[in-house]
């Protein structure tokens, strides 16, 4: 039966769909929210930020979906022209030699967001945030980067439209991470280390600590100063706030719209989480399936150990709390789960994952228990990531490995307690080029 190419049956390989039955609407959890969304509050006067306060930085229609209730958006022809042109709808598929590997009566399928030309998930929200700076005349965007996915997906992005691209990307990962770095410049993007000499933050910075390694924040902040001291630019941000979440929620219709070809219902949904951006995208429109009772799915957020925004709330480690975005302070103060904005992460494999903070909306579902999160040690993750490999015959982003360790996990629990449950988890991106990571942990 393994590999066996069939439609329309649970014993499916992969679930493909047309490029017409890419999703027409964004899905908005704020509409849903139980109690509403705590709102981002101005950091001088702790008032809630009114839409011209964001336009320093934001372009009027992405301010618009950021303080939206309205529970769907229209997706803009030229966004789906964008996104088919770079891949969706993306396939899903079921781990079936996997399965086979771990004796589990449990199905697992796995959605493939790493098949994009940046391989990850990234671009579902960097083309939409392109495309609204795009049609307000914005010329040049700015951003931060960690190992430089989000900083890839912006590069396309503004490649595809016509625009220039600025990037800040953590010195730590400049130096050791080269690769992404040559897809920015392939791209035509400019690429800086930061902490950089090209602001006044970063100069300072670099004056009080000259071997600073830089970090998220960091780059955020000569990001936006970067932004808001250039004509005719505007700053654009990778995950955390609501239209990032909004813009990812493809992944989840498509995911719903695959399962229901299969006649699937999904019992746990699993994605890691960094600033929450991909687990949103995957898992709210199933959440919004629950709250109408059309399914009873868990919803599962995988964190590093050594960066537990979410699960360090117990520990007291982290706080449910309003807090900046970026080290400088210069972000709106966002309620929620955050490890403090001056939090030195670990220098993990997983750079995606290093963020002090968790999505405003992932934060509120974690509160009222409407989502649960786990924390994975490294080498767990590793080892599931070489499983799935040799397996599944892909090679997954770090980050992603912490999605299929956490799968692993559930599919081991159904096996002790003989349950035939249905495990969805995400593929956020592929590892072609995190080899060194890997090599790292064979010892190489
Ligand atoms: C950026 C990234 C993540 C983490 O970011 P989220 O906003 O939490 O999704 C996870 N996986 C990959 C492959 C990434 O590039």
């Amino acid at each position: 039966m393994v590999g066996k190419v069939i439609t329309k049956s649970k014993d499916i390989t992969r679930v493909t769909l047309d490029v017409e039955e890419i999703p027409k609407k964004w899905y908005n959890i704020a509409a849903d929210l139980p109690g509403g969304l705590p709102p981002a509050l101005n950091p001088g006067t702790k008032e809630p930020l009114k839409p011209e306060e964001w336009e320093a930085i934001f372009p009027k229609g992405l301010i618009k979906q950021e303080l939206s209730t309205d529970r769907f958006i229209k997706i803009p022809d030229e966004v789906r022209t964008a996104l088919a042109q770079f891949g969706r709808p993306s396939p899903l598929y079921r781990a079936r030699r996997l399965e086979k590997a771990l004796r589990t009566p449990a199905r697992i399928y796995y959605k493939r967001e790493d098949l994009s030309p940046v391989g990850s998930h990234k671009p579902n929200t960097a083309i939409a945030q392109a495309y609204y700076n795009f049609a307000e005349g914005i010329e040049h965007l700015t951003t931060e980067t960690g190992a430089g996915q989000w900083g890839s997906a912006l590069s396309m992005a503004t490649a595809y439209f016509g625009m220039k691209c600025t990037v800040f990307m953590v010195r730590s990962s400049y130096d050791q991470k080269p690769y992404r770095k040559y897809v920015m410049k392939l791209y035509g993007a400019n690429v800086y280390p930061s902490p950089s000499d090209k602001t006044a933050f970063g100069r300072k910075t670099q004056a009080e600590d000259p071997d600073c390694p830089g970090s998220l924040g960091i780059a955020i902040s000569e990001a936006i100063e970067t932004a808001v001291g250039t004509p005719n630019s505007k700053y654009s941000l990778g995950s955390v706030l609501n239209h990032v979440m909004l813009h990812q929620t493809v992944i989840g219709q498509e995911v719903r719209a695959q399962l229901a070809k299969i006649d699937e219902r999904p019992d746990r949904m699993i994605a890691c989480v960094g600033g929450g951006s991909n687990f949103a995208g995957f898992t709210f429109p199933f959440i919004y399936d629950k709250l109408k009772g059309k399914n009873d799915a868990r919803f599962i957020a995988v964190e590093p150990e050594s960066v537990p925004s979410l699960t360090g709330c117990s520990s007291g480690e982290s706080r449910y709390d309003y807090d900046f975005g970026d080290t400088a302070g210069m972000t709106p103060l966002l309620k929620m789960h955050t490890l403090g904005h001056d939090f030195m992460p670990d220098p993990i494999h997983a750079g995606g994952l290093r963020y002090h903070g968790m999505a405003p909306t992932v934060s509120a579902l974690y509160d009222k228990g409407m989502i649960e999160a786990e924390a994975l040690p490294q080498d767990e993750t590793f080892a599931a990531g070489m499983l799935f490999t040799r397996t599944e015959g892909l090679i997954a982003a770090p980050e992603s490995c912490h999605a299929i360790a956490s799968a692993i996990r559930h599919a081991q629990e159904c096996k002790r307690e003989n349950k035939e449950e249905v495990i969805v988890f995400n593929l956020s991106g592929h590892g072609l080029l995190d080899l060194q990571n890997y090599a790292t942990m064979l010892g190489m």
